[in-house]
């Protein structure tokens, strides 16, 4: 199978079939991120640990299947991580997205890499870095919030 197939193939199973779907128990952070130009929605629910470990991480509203893909991977990929340590993830995924970078994303975003041909699509960048603006805004304000 091409590569690019493989990616689409990724894109659209977890646009079909979102994991960690639906809202978290309160108390957790949430934020609604929205992209006007596309009409995608996503709130982004998170609960952080004392330790300032991200132990749920989901995601509901609607969109494209960019973006609701790209929420789904993100879930997956960083829950259990801690909170520096997602912060630099997204700061690398939004770089490699929107920035001048010509390398592949490394190895360790694993399927995410399945989204690194939308940089090629501008007004689609938006709709892949959506949540990650999202839990980004979240993670610097608890970072604020408990000195973490
Ligand atoms: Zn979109």
């Amino acid at each position: 199978m091409e590569l690019e197939e493989l990616y689409q193939t990724v894109i659209l199973d977890h646009a079909r079939r979102p994991r960690n779907y639906g809202p978290l128990p309160q108390p957790c952070q949430q934020v609604l991120a929205d992209n006007p130009t596309c009409g995608d929605e996503v709130t982004v629910y998170l609960q952080l640990s004392v330790e300032g470990i991200i132990e749920a991480l989901t995601f509901d509203g609607q969109g494209c299947a960019i973006s609701q893909a790209s929420a789904s991977l993100m879930t997956l990929k960083l829950i259990g991580k801690k909170g520096q340590e997602a912060l630099l993830m997204i700061e690398e995924f939004q770089n490699h997205l929107t920035g001048e970078s010509r390398q592949e994303l490394p190895e360790n975003f694993g399927d995410l890499r399945a989204l690194a041909g939308v940089r090629k699509f501008p007004q689609r960048v938006n709709c892949a870095t959506l949540s990650w603006n999202g839990l980004k805004q979240l993670l610097l304000d608890a970072r604020v919030d408990k000195n973490l």
